[in-house]
């Protein structure tokens, strides 16, 4: 992808600077790059319905009959939503108060969305339907089906968890059916995804040649200062709330912490995936941070596919800069629902490589921002994927440690990661 992006970039900018206002430049952008980026956008958005359906029912269901689970699953629910909130507070703001996006002169923010398709008048209306009581009404959706088909993402979420509720609490042979396929469509659909960024790297490229011979090098200037933003809020709740909590809520000492989840992290920054890095992170659990197998093995298995703050976050921080890079501008209120829509397509997302795509391309068209700008920051996506991930997989870690606090475990002793050395070196 970084290749792509590279090909891409430099030959758009040296087509900015040399033939900016030829003719051909636009054939080659309207009959070539354009419609790859697109055709790849619509690999992506057709896998957000089953995608994100499949894993909200599947991430209820895990956390099963509020009656049974009890408190664990109730905490484990609260941490989720509560911490996840937090990460993407943390994210909004830093990208209000740095405005990466800003710098677009006005005109060519219009001329580009117009050229993605959407036309001045749509997006009033759309923002405007946003900004209505009627948006958060549509929260509860008349029809699931026309939710899925419109794109209305919150409707399909909260269908998708009253679902996945109803399918934890009766326990029939049909429900476990249910359950089972929509296992394999969640399964399905990941591997769809796998291979759609196989494509990625062309569709980059093509992406990207399309924005930098538009607007030469401002483009990558501002995406700077976008990476930037992300890497400054995911240190932000990696180092400063994740300790707290684990030191305050879970009683466990930082060092201590950081030293048991090292492996992890690194597994996690290396696979850009949780759940490939799902073993790591319940050795880590049970052998070096003392979290009881019962409490691990729910917490980070459920973790590994709904509790990502990483993903929520960056998911808030890319919405916003794009909408003011199209200059699109979003209102407090309508802020607050991207916060909402992170949150939970935090728990949507899949636990994969470039997992979160999929949802944020449909974040993006829910509020009017042409979903190609996605082209924009795909091409230094695995750095930021990369660290997402850590961040989301030490927050499992650090929820297992605070769930198993309040279950009254023993902290460990101290000989254990020696014991565990010995087991990874076997
Ligand atoms: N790669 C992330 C994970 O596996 C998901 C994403 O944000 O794309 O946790």
């Amino acid at each position: 992808m970084l290749i792509g992006f590279l090909i891409g970039a430099l030959a758009g900018l040296a087509c900015y600077a040399l033939a900016h206002d030829a003719p051909w430049l636009e054939v080659v952008i309207g009959y070539v790059t354009q419609p790859v980026g697109d055709l790849f956008l619509r690999l992506l958005f057709m896998l957000v319905v089953p995608l994100v359906f499949s894993a909200l029912v599947l991430g209820v269901v895990e956390i099963g009959d509020p009656r049974s689970l009890g408190r664990v699953g109730l905490k484990t629910l609260v941490w989720i939503l509560g911490v996840t909130a937090v990460a993407v507070t943390i994210g909004l703001i830093l990208v209000n108060v740095f405005r990466p996006g800003q710098g677009v002169p006005h005109e060519v923010g219009e001329q580009l969305l117009a050229e993605a398709g959407h036309r001045a008048s749509e997006i009033a209306s759309k923002r405007e339907a946003i900004s209505a009581r009627e948006m958060l009404l549509g929260i509860v959706p008349l029809n699931p089906v026309r939710a899925a088909a419109d794109g209305n993402l919150l409707g399909l979420m909260f269908f998708a968890l009253m679902f996945g509720i109803a399918a934890a609490v009766v326990r029939s042979e049909g429900t476990r059916t249910f359950v089972g396929t929509m296992q394999g469509v969640y399964d399905i659909s990941l591997r769809l995804i796998e291979w759609v960024i196989r494509v990625a790297p062309y569709a980059v490229a093509a992406l990207l040649f399309t924005l930098t011979a538009r607007l030469g090098w401002d483009v990558l200037l501002q995406l700077a200062r976008y990476v930037g933003v992300v890497l400054l809020a995911l240190v932000l709740q990696c180092f400063v709330v994740l300790p707290l909590l684990v030191r305050y809520l879970g009683g466990m000492r930082i060092g201590r912490f950081f030293r048991g989840a090292e492996t992890a992290m690194v597994t996690a920054f290396s696979t850009s995936s949780s759940s490939a890095t799902l073993p790591t992170t319940l050795q880590a659990a049970e052998r070096r941070l003392g979290v009881p197998r019962r409490i691990s093995r729910f917490v980070c298995t459920l973790g590994a596919t709904a509790n990502m703050n990483g993903t929520a976050l960056y998911e808030g921080v890319t919405v916003l800069f794009l909408a003011q890079f199209f200059g699109v501008d979003l209102s407090f209120a309508q802020q607050l629902l991207v916060l909402l829509i992170c949150v939970l397509g935090g728990v949507g997302a899949a636990g994969v490589p470039g997992g979160s795509l999929p949802v944020i391309a449909m974040i993006l068209g829910m509020f009017g921002i042409p979903p190609e700008g996605i082209g924009l920051v795909l091409g230094i996506d695995r750095l930021l994927d990369m660290s997402r991930t850590a961040l989301n997989v030490t927050g499992d870690l650090a929820a297992a440690v605070v769930i198993a606090r309040g279950e009254d475990v023993e902290p460990l002793d101290d000989s254990i990661p020696s014991a565990l050395e010995s087991v990874e070196g076997d």
